[in-house]
């Protein structure tokens, strides 16, 4: 998945940026208001963490930027502060979840698992998509019981794909999901291309059907038909 992580403690960034990398995320990450503010506007990402006490403005106006903007990110707050205030707050304000530092990096991977299961699979374990099953927290896929073998990428593709059936993704947009904000250029664009050629090709080898469609020159979309 796809995450911002808005905090302005350098080693506490890299440490979580490190650890949810690990979790197999593309991780982009904002030190304070402005560089998160800009971000939040010019990209789209799956979950957005915020920390709430910033250099330049309160996390919590973050998040009702993003409610304002009917972001589709999930939001899940990092606070030192253990005033229950802010907290109710930032749960009033539509705000998914909330961790208080300190916490351990297995509950925030775990409370991450949580809030993208509940946001892009309804809560379920499990998306059903025709011969196809998904078990998001194991990453794996499997064709009418089979091991899909599918590296990272491939993986994220596919999945990004079932989270928007029927509707058309652009090059760019499936880009900027696989690789975040580091890939602007062409290159970027091929790469899409052949992950797609070796999931199409690896889904059929499965005996799975070929729903991801082509609209040349637009994007891909998976096709309910
Ligand atoms: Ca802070």
């Amino acid at each position: 998945m796809k995450l911002l992580l808005i905090e302005d403690e350098a080693a506490l960034r890299q440490t979580l940026a490190a650890s949810l990398r690990q979790n197999g995320h593309v991780v982009e990450t904002a030190a304070d208001y402005a560089q998160a503010h800009e971000k939040i506007k010019l990209y789209a990402y799956d979950c957005v963490l915020v920390d709430l006490t910033l250099p330049g403005g309160d996390g919590l106006d973050l998040v009702r930027t993003l409610k304002a903007d009917k972001s589709a990110a999930g939001v899940l707050i990092l606070t030192a502060r253990d005033g229950l205030d802010d907290r109710v707050r930032g749960l009033d304000l539509g705000a998914d979840d909330y961790l208080t530092k300190p916490f351990h990096l297995s509950e925030l991977n775990a409370r991450l698992r949580a809030l993208l299961r509940r946001r892009q699979f309804g809560g379920q374990q499990t998306l059903v998509f025709r011969e196809l099953t998904v078990w998001p927290d194991a990453a794996e896929v499997r064709v009418r019981g089979a091991l899909l073998p599918l590296t990272r990428k491939e993986y994220d593709l596919l999945l990004y794909l079932l989270a928007n059936p029927g509707r058309v993704l652009t090059k760019e947009a499936i880009a900027e999901h696989l690789s975040g904000d580091q890939v602007d250029t062409a290159d970027s664009l091929d790469f899409i291309y052949s992950h797609l050629k070796n999931l199409r090709k690896k889904l059929t080898e499965l005996g799975a059907e070929n729903y991801i469609r082509t609209l040349y020159g637009v994007g891909y979309k998976l096709s309910l038909e």
